[in-house]
């Protein structure tokens, strides 16, 4: 039996289908990853510009990397691998994506139980009087950084910084769904940001079987993964697909 056929034999025989994504799973929508092959890593380290030290001590230039990666981010649209996951929840076999994206794309292809564990680019927020503001083109154009109105301070994407915290109800919600899971599929993620990274290994040891799918082998592949599927997230989700129905 082919890989493919085997996935989706897998994903109809078991009760509690969950997706884990990462950054790859939108690179065919046209957003850079962090790492990889065409990953941001080389223009930027994510962990010195997206770090909250960074944004507190020098918010012009974290800016610059927001500015690039969030106009790219409003432009974009999601893909078939997007699209195949609402599909799948549509149909009853999915019943939730946890994502570490912040581009909203999953909710933009119809999926509807999505979990944003490190937010969403959504929202501007003051850091001093907490109001949000909706991200528009002008406001994050604006130089050398978008400031609150009333405080005349920063505005920071509403997403989650290394060296912050995630919110209790987010990481509430994805154990719960991890706890719930005997199937996950770990789709485009280098499984390195902690704690997100944590959650497949949790599923594992709860008893989950794990699909991974990436271009490259990653820390899950040789300690977690059941079945690995090299290659582009659209392309093997479509394959699965096909043979679910
Ligand atoms: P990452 O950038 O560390 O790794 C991306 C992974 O995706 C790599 O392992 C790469 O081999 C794989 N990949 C690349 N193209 C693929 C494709 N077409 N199909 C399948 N796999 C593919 O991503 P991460 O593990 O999600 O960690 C980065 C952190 O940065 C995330 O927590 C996220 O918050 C943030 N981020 C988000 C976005 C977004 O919202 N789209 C983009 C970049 C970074
Ligand atoms: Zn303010």
């Amino acid at each position: 039996m082919d890989l493919y056929r085997k996935v989706a034999e897998l994903i109809k025989s078991f009760k509690y289908l969950v997706a884990f994504t990462g950054a790859g799973i939108s690179v065919e929508s046209g957003i850079p990853p962090f790492r990889g092959s065409q990953g941001l890593w080389s223009k930027y380290d994510p962990e010195e510009f997206a770090h909250i030290e960074s944004f507190l001590k020098n918010p012009a230039k974290v800016w610059k990397m927001i500015r690039d990666m969030f106009t790219t981010v409003l432009e974009a649209k999601p893909n078939t691998a997007h699209k195949v996951l609402a599909e799948m929840e549509k149909r009853g076999y999915l019943k939730a994506v946890i994502t570490q994206n912040i581009d909203g794309l999953h909710q933009e292809a119809g999926s509807k139980n999505v979990i944003e564990f490190h937010g969403n680019c959504k929202w501007l927020l003051c850091l001093g009087c907490g109001k949000k503001e909706e991200v528009r083109k002008e406001l994050i154009e604006k130089l050398p950084y978008p400031k609150c109105p009333k405080c005349e301070i920063p505005l920071k994407p509403d997403v989650v910084f290394f060296g912050e915290s995630i919110p209790f109800s987010v990481r509430k919600k994805a154990e719960t769904e991890v706890s719930s899971c005997d199937f996950m599929l770990v789709i485009g993620t280098s499984g390195v940001v902690y704690p997100a990274a944590e959650l497949p290994y949790i599923a594992k040891i709860r008893g989950a079987k794990i699909v991974e799918i990436n271009l490259e082998e990653t820390p899950y592949t040789f300690s977690i993964t059941d079945y690995f599927l090299k290659g582009k997230a659209s392309k093997i989700l479509s394959e699965i697909f096909t043979k679910l129905s």
